[in-house]
């Protein structure tokens, strides 16, 4: 164990402030991040932590990173209180935002609400973007809706958040690689916590009780 998860809160079924928060998503990275991403050559924590590190390599602000790095914790559904919104299995896209929502900045609960919509974007105006994704991924895609239509194309367009979403979307395609070693969930602790709490410090800031 690393000094600063000693240092940090215990993870808790009804999170009340920042680090409790992040304590709670630490948890979740530590006992579910072996788990296997969806058929692909990677672990789910090496996918979220890749995702993550190249968003930071790419030089994109903390709340696109955050946005990457947490990007499919609503897989994890089932390891967050009702508290949190997590009250039934959803499609993981929304299910992640709903977990985040109220805590993290807008910016990042779009990148997590976004990512599905965005590839599904990409495939439709992008020339040779669907052929480049994964077996995964192409599966995953059909159940997923498939390639956005023009008018839903033209809708996702208009989101407030495109180019961030779209930037997690490539980090997510681009962050499955067996071989790159990036840093743990640890070295994104002290920016979360700057997000969390400048988020609950915010007069837009849902009411967390
Ligand atoms: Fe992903």
């Amino acid at each position: 164990m690393t000094n600063n998860a000693e240092q940090a809160a215990e993870p808790t079924s009804s999170p009340r402030n920042a680090e409790q928060m992040i304590a709670l998503l630490r948890d979740v990275f530590e006992r579910r991040g072996a788990d296997s991403y969806l058929g692909e050559d990677v672990t789910m924590s090496q996918h979220m932590l890749q995702s993550a590190a190249l968003a930071a390599a790419a030089g994109l602000d903390d709340a696109v990173v955050a946005g990457a790095l947490l990007h499919d914790i609503g897989h994890y559904i089932n390891d967050f209180p009702e508290s949190l919104g997590a009250t039934q299995d959803r499609r993981h896209q929304l299910s992640g935002a709903a977990i985040l929502d109220g805590w993290f900045p807008q910016r990042t609960v779009a990148c997590v609400r976004g990512h599905v919509g965005a590839k599904r974007y990409l495939c439709a105006i992008e020339d040779g973007y669907l052929h480049a994704l994964s077996d995964a991924s192409i599966e995953s895609l059909a159940l997923q809706g498939g390639p956005m239509s023009p008018s839903e194309c033209d809708e996702f367009a208009q989101s407030e958040h495109l180019e961030a979403m779209l930037s997690v979307r490539r980090f997510d395609d681009a962050g499955k690689d067996p071989k790159l070693q990036v840093p743990t969930f640890s070295a994104y602790m002290p920016m979360l916590e700057h997000l969390v709490r400048t988020q609950l410090e915010s007069p837009t800031a849902a009411t967390r009780t």
